[in-house]
């Protein structure tokens, strides 16, 4: 059975850009608890049997940050660094980022800690069904809603919504997001972080009228979102991706990368190391090239107070979750590098999965245009509220996102009388 825990805090959101953010509220310090802790953290075991019939026990974690302003919503990961703080922060963040891009959910996040990559699908599978078998009561298409996260895929959220549908004998695709298209899945949902994000940039590079063509890119992360951006660069020509990496290894080409060539050489081998036309670098080495836009793609915590100072990128794009400590991001600032937050840059994901989710509920499925419309239209608005936001204030993209997002959380605890 799961248990019910004492409420860490989210670290997140305690980083120098949300105080600041609830500072300019003046959110006092019971508000301010309010708005830090999670509702509710829930933890478990799972016992599972491996291909090779060995027995395991795995932690596993679902936090549940905040439903004012609608159900829980957020990502479920299989990753062997998963602990309680990080699904905390993580689920903190989700409820920041739906205000942000102003959709009607909340805040959560789920983690399994295990190594998801080496995974074989039937382990996986298992894994997953017997998350929703721990966690079950606490989920639902009205209560707490996961989606792919890292080491999770469609396949995992197809196992999550059959495993859900028999534990309550109905049919309820609304449980999760992020299915395949044959099971309740959404038009655009495997590209919209990728797509959200490029969104994102575009409408940057406009408002500060940047001219320079093509920009060079390097991408931390080959998977679904970096990969996915990459190839969306490749087809503008804007845009120039010089650098990929992947957990193993990276790839560089000053000249550019033949960006499908790399993802195929990928697919076939595992990673993009060794891919032609190109010579293999680090992971630490990407990050810190001469290039004008930085995609963070990966994973928490890779820009720190130790490789900050040497990075070369004027703008970073933050599609991973927290890829920036807090240490880190008052260096990038004092050295004016602009970067793109994670709440606003990474929200595209989450958009489509409100969209997967007013499908489901209507079932009435929408075509790729208008779901790629509606994204647009929702990214658009949510940069500009930020970067009017963020310009009133006289602070940072990441602290004008937390006025955003905080200040929407704070209206919706208002009007439920929570707070005054
Ligand atoms: N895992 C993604 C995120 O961190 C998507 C979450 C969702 O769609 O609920 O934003």
């Amino acid at each position: 059975m799961p248990q019910t825990l004492s409420e860490p805090m989210g670290g997140a959101l305690s980083s120098a850009a949300a105080m600041a953010a609830l500072d300019l509220l003046g959110v006092d310090e019971v508000t301010r608890q309010l708005l830090l802790r999670p509702d509710h953290v829930y933890s478990a075991q799972l016992a599972i049997t491996t291909d090779a019939g060995r027995e395991v026990s795995l932690p596993a974690w679902r936090v549940q940050h905040s439903n004012a302003r609608g159900p829980y919503k957020g990502g479920l990961r299989f990753h062997p660094d998963v602990d309680l703080d990080e699904v905390t922060t993580l689920a903190s963040l989700m409820s920041v980022k739906t205000a942000v891009v102003g959709i009607p959910l909340g805040g959560a996040k789920g983690g399994v800690r295990v190594d998801g990559r080496n995974l074989s699908a039937a382990e996986r599978e298992r894994v997953a069904r017997a998350y929703v078998r721990a966690f079950g009561e606490y989920l639902g298409p009205t209560k707490d809603i996961p989606a792919p996260d890292v080491n999770t895929d469609g396949a995992t959220m197809a196992w999550v919504l059959d495993e859900y549908e028999r534990l309550i004998g109905h049919s309820a695709p609304g449980v999760t997001t992020g299915k395949p298209l044959g099971m309740f899945g959404s038009q655009g949902r495997e590209t919209a972080t990728s797509l959200g994000g490029k969104y994102v940039l575009d409408e940057l590079l406009d408002h500060l009228n940047i001219r320079k063509r093509p920009l060079t890119v390097a991408i931390q992360g080959a998977g679904n979102v970096g990969g996915g951006l990459a190839r969306l660069m490749a087809e503008d020509d804007r845009f120039q991706v010089v650098a990929i990496s992947d957990t193993h290894s990276g790839v560089y080409r000053s000249a550019g990368l033949d960006v499908p060539d790399v993802l195929q050489h990928k697919t076939k081998t595992g990673s993009v190391e060794n891919a032609e036309y190109s010579h293999n670098i680090t992971n630490s080495e990407l990050l810190t090239l001469p290039v004008d836009v930085l995609v963070l793609a990966a994973l928490e915590n890779q820009v720190t107070a130790t490789n900050a100072a040497e990075m070369e990128a004027k703008i970073v794009l933050e599609l991973a979750n927290h890829p920036v400590t807090s240490e880190a991001d008052d260096i990038l600032s004092q050295r004016n590098v602009l970067v793109v937050p994670d709440i606003l840059a990474n929200a595209g994901g989450v958009v489509v999965s409100y969209f997967e989710w007013v499908q489901n509920q209507q079932n009435f499925y929408w075509p790729e245009t208008e779901v790629h419309q509606r994204l647009h239209q929702i990214m658009h608005t949510a940069f500009a509220d930020v970067v009017r936001t963020a310009s009133a204030h006289n602070v940072d993209l990441r602290a004008g996102a937390y006025v955003v997002g905080f200040s929407r959380m704070l209206t919706a605890l208002r009007w439920r009388g929570v707070i005054h």
